[in-house]
């Protein structure tokens, strides 16, 4: 099996592995019972891993909540966020290309009156500014966007939007679970209010993840959606998952995997001149280093995910394809019905060599020609 579906999620890291162990085990403890030796010890490994990722966008430790992935955090975020008493206003700007976890709350918070915005975007998946800038209004409290789409690897250009918001007095939360620990991100510079990240897209454990919420300059209101105990600044209560935390925390400082954007490089180039009716759907260049989304003419992505077992791949987002519906973003994108049947999602990682690269091409090349070729005899 050639693994090239990182999107989706990771293979747990060795390393990260190794640091958990003893978590389940020996150093069982509870980070909230510090009155004893056990309960400090866990309580100082889940600081440590706070320090780690929070170095990681340039936040304070204390500025972390850990929730239980991605999903999580963009819940807690944006309802969070809306539901505080702090705030006044009732508008939300985001756009139409995000992960469910967002669309969804957004549909959520709209049933409970709250206005949201879904931004369109252009055919490379990226979003004009100006309309990012009309959408904005004296009612907006929170812009919502994406750092890297999960789909696409499109990425956003989440410093302007940072200062735009800055500038306009709104908070800006992005979902950067696809780009954490990938690309550089500061949220100073970059003008983050709130951002989400998940250890399983990262090389670590499933069912935990991060929220970062400004403590300063503004000091960020969030609202609790999970009540009991008061842990993490009120925001989410709950024992800590103190072996995913360490987890997350040795991912997160794992060396950078450099040899990835060669490796996509090597198996866009093969594809597309290996094949006729090959196209790339999204920006080429302001994308993330390990995704590439390819559009195969007269072929059905799901077919052809089928007829090659021993890729795995994803026809369009993990989440969305259990609905069996063809890929939401790559219609808000306006490609044509018959570009969406034909995509398929290839997402590289850490541990990919180019012997399964080049594998991977052959066999994607053989299964294109022979459903093409079945396709015409049935003619
Ligand atoms: C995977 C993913 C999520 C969901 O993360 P979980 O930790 O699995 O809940 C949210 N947003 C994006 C962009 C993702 O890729």
């Amino acid at each position: 099996m050639i693994y090239l579906d990182h999107n989706a999620t990771t293979p747990l890291d060795p390393r990260v592995l190794e640091a958990m162990m003893a978590f389940f085990t020996d150093r069982f403890g509870n980070a909230a019972s510090r009155h004893h030796a056990l309960g400090c010890d866990a309580a100082t490994a889940v600081e440590t891993a706070r320090q780690q990722v929070a170095q990681v966008i340039g936040a304070d430790p204390r500025e972390i909540i850990w929730t239980s992935g991605a999903t999580e955090s963009d819940n807690l975020a944006l309802q969070g966020v809306m539901r505080s008493s702090a705030y006044r206003k009732r508008h939300i700007v985001t756009v139409a290309t995000e992960h469910r976890a967002v669309l969804d709350t957004c549909e959520i918070l709209e049933a409970q009156g709250v206005h949201v915005t879904y931004l369109g975007v252009g055919t490379d998946g990226r979003l004009d500014l100006d309309q990012l800038v009309d959408a904005i209004t004296d009612q907006t409290l929170l812009v919502s966007i994406m750092h890297a789409n999960n789909e696409t690897g499109v990425m956003h250009p989440i410093a302007r939007i940072g200062s735009l918001c800055k500038e306009r007095g709104v908070l800006f939360h992005t979902d950067a679970t696809q780009s954490f620990a990938k690309t550089p991100i500061d949220v100073q510079s970059m003008g983050i209010d709130l951002l989400s990240a998940s250890a399983h897209k990262i090389n670590g454990p499933k069912g935990i993840g991060l929220l970062y919420v400004r403590r300063k300059e503004p000091r960020v209101r969030c609202e609790a959606l999970i009540h009991g105990g008061g842990h993490e600044r009120r925001m989410r209560s709950g024992t800590l998952n103190v072996p995913g935390i360490v987890g997350m925390g040795v991912a997160a400082t794992l060396p950078a995997d450099d040899g990835v954007g060669a490796l996509r490089d090597r198996l866009e180039s093969a594809l597309v001149s290996g094949l006729d009716g090959v196209e790339v759907n999204g920006h080429r260049t302001e994308r993330l280093a390990n995704t590439t989304s390819l559009s195969f003419k007269d072929v059905d992505g799901t077919q052809l995910m089928k007829r090659l077992p021993e890729v795995a791949v994803s026809s369009s987002s993990a989440c969305t394809s259990a609905l069996l519906q063809p890929s939401y973003v790559l219609g808000a994108m306006g490609l044509p019905e018959e570009r969406l049947r034909g995509s398929v999602r290839f997402s590289l990682g850490r541990g990919n060599t180019a012997a399964e690269i080049d594998a991977a091409a052959a066999g994607v090349i053989e299964t294109v020609q022979s459903l093409r070729a079945s396709a015409v005899a049935h003619e």
